[in-house]
């Protein structure tokens, strides 16, 4: 029995095979491609559970790839990304990518950025009542209400907005932007500045409502990732249980 299906989609061979071994030793099934042509001609033949895309592909540009699987699919897509390409990043994530990688990264990383996304595609972070969690965090969209280790904490609405597009996107890099447009809607897309501030103080107002050994570590629930956004958690990569 084989586990989950991938494709990795890179141009240098060396690399890719590199992946594919390492991958398939981890019980993965995996498809290649060298090519954006390639991987969408994978992608159409064997609908893989996550996507590994390096951006710069000799044809195609690896955002088109990221475009058309998400026309038909929520797939899980992760980017492979050389250092330095913060652009790239950015526009690979606003066309729906899930996560990245600067390159060089470690195997185990990857396998754990693989684990998360598949985890996230399998959905339940929210609840049947519509209650988001994350950890000592509980968010009641009926109620408006937040909890954080069953006490009650007081947020704006922008704040409540802003923890509830976080905790419905767990395991996910979010771009700056697609927050600002997500909260404050299309005319604030450029203010990171704004959204700076207003993360600093959820930080604060959630970290409150916990013992301070743990509220250090509620940082690693909302991670910043410089030049990028924010990465949030998700249960299994939790500091804390
Ligand atoms: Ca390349």
């Amino acid at each position: 029995m084989t586990g989950p299906s991938l494709l990795i989609v890179e141009d240098e061979e060396p690399a890719r095979h590199a992946l594919a071994e390492y991958l398939e030793r981890r019980g993965y099934e995996v498809h290649q491609a060298d090519t954006a042509q390639e991987a969408i001609r994978q992608w159409d033949a064997h609908r893989a559970d996550a996507v590994l895309l390096d951006l710069g592909l000799p044809d195609l540009d690896g955002v088109d790839v990221i475009r058309r699987i998400r026309r038909e699919a929520v797939t899980p897509i992760i980017i492979l990304s050389a250092r330095g390409d913060e652009r790239d990043k950015i526009s690979g994530l606003e066309a729906g990518a899930d996560d990245y990688l600067t390159k060089p990264f470690a195997l185990d990383e990857l396998n754990a950025r693989i684990r998360a996304v598949l985890r996230r595609a399998s959905g339940a972070s929210a609840d049947a009542a519509g209650c988001l969690r994350l950890g000592p965090i509980e968010l009641d969209a009926v109620r408006h209400e937040v909890r954080v280790a069953g006490e009650l904490v007081r947020l704006t609405p922008r704040e409540f907005e802003l923890l509830k597009v976080m905790l419905a996107n767990q395991g996910r890099v979010l771009t700056r932007a697609r927050l600002l447009r997500a909260v404050w809607g299309l005319a604030y897309a450029d203010e990171s500045s704004y959204l700076h501030v207003y993360v600093n103080r959820l930080r604060r107002k959630l970290s409150a409502a916990l013992p301070a050994d743990n509220a250090a570590s509620l940082a690693e629930l909302i991670e910043t990732e410089p030049g990028i956004g924010y990465r949030i958690a998700d249960h299994e990569s939790l500091p804390f249980r």
